[in-house]
């Protein structure tokens, strides 16, 4: 591990010594005009020695809630005795934010396919060139905050390549109840960072076009969460959350989608504990009485929902992971589901 913290960190146009914190805007590509499109970093380099560690958000320009949560670990947060650097990239997508949309605006490339990018590609993947050339490579270990697709909320949960023994270490740390086992896409920048020897995971949270406080408050503890366990912060301990599942996205989860067109009337919240049979929700229409029952075709988490209620058929519902009898047993417990 890179330990830094007692020597600076610098990057093409920038310095930042042991002891401060560096603001800089970053150019990664130019508009039609000609202007620069500047990402906004943040660098904490502490004044004793520890990891490099980065946090970013909106790869996914609509995905606002992680923005906060970099925005507080960048401003608010005290770094008097941060061991090591912290990189904060609160904004990835910078024309995707501006404009509120998930993919680059042009051509809707999505960012997170582009990763680690080549500096002759496409503008999606020269972007991408930029951004982990810079400030992913120099990194020990990171974290991408995401959200759920627009029209949808996700329960609280990390996306980890659990093989590897780093991305493992730090899905852990983070400390939520579910952890979703699997690499990922080729392109993503989690899959890319980790490949290299620098462990990422992904934190989804809740939903886009939105700023859902407690779900950033819960991601601001799993960051210290984290930096306790790489000892970043040394005063910190790490969180246990009570219980955890891990599963395996190619195994034990499935998406519930509509059989009939209409309005879907959800009986359940995201991360809700639901068992073979259960009606999860109800699908009506304008136009008809009665409802198509949707039932849960097996025990498990609900760690994604609609939240646009309007459905074709063939539409997605829920996403649907499966638990065992015995974690179903502690889940019971710790949140105190009674049977009906
Ligand atoms: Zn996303």
């Amino acid at each position: 591990m890179t330990k830094r913290g007692t020597e600076s960190f610098t990057f093409d146009g920038g310095r930042v010594e042991p002891g401060d914190t560096g603001q800089f805007r970053y150019s990664v590509s130019e508009t039609y005009l000609g202007d620069p499109i500047r990402l906004p970093v943040t660098i904490i380099n502490g004044s004793e020695p520890g990891p490099t560690a980065f946090l970013s958000a909106a790869i996914h320009g609509d995905e606002l809630n992680g923005i906060e949560v970099v925005r507080e670990v960048a401003q608010e947060w005290e770094h008097s005795d941060v061991c090591g650097t912290i990189v904060c990239l609160p904004v990835l997508n910078v024309q995707g934010f501006t404009t509120q949309e998930r993919y680059l605006p042009i051509y809707d490339r999505d960012l997170n396919r582009a990763f680690p990018g080549t500096p002759e590609g496409t503008s999606s993947t020269r972007i991408a060139y930029q951004i982990y050339r810079t400030f992913i490579e120099p990194c020990d270990f990171g974290l991408d905050f995401h959200t759920s697709t627009r029209g949808r909320t996700n329960m609280f949960h990390v996306r980890a390549d659990m093989d590897d023994t780093g991305a493992s270490r730090l899905a852990r740390a983070f400390g939520t109840n579910l952890i979703i086992a699997g690499e990922g896409s080729r392109g993503m920048l989690r899959r890319a960072a980790t490949d290299d020897g620098i462990p990422t995971i992904t934190l989804e949270m809740g939903q886009a076009h939105r700023f859902e406080r407690d779900l950033i408050d819960h991601a601001l503890e799993g960051v210290r969460s984290v930096f306790a366990e790489y000892g970043v912060f040394r005063q910190e301990t790490v969180r246990w959350p009570g219980w955890r599942t891990i599963i395996e996205a190619s195994r034990d989860k499935t998406w519930l989608r509509a059989d009939a067109g209409g309005i879907v009337e959800m009986q359940c919240e995201r991360g809700d504990l639901v068992h073979e049979g259960d009606t999860i929700c109800r699908i009506t229409n304008p136009f008809k009485s009665g409802a198509t029952i949707v039932e849960a075709p097996f025990t498990g988490l609900l760690v994604g929902i609609l939240e646009n209620p309007v459905v074709y058929p063939g539409n997605p519902l829920c996403h649907l992971v499966r638990i065992g009898p015995m974690q179903e047993r502690i889940i019971e417990e710790q949140t105190g589901y009674s049977h009906a």
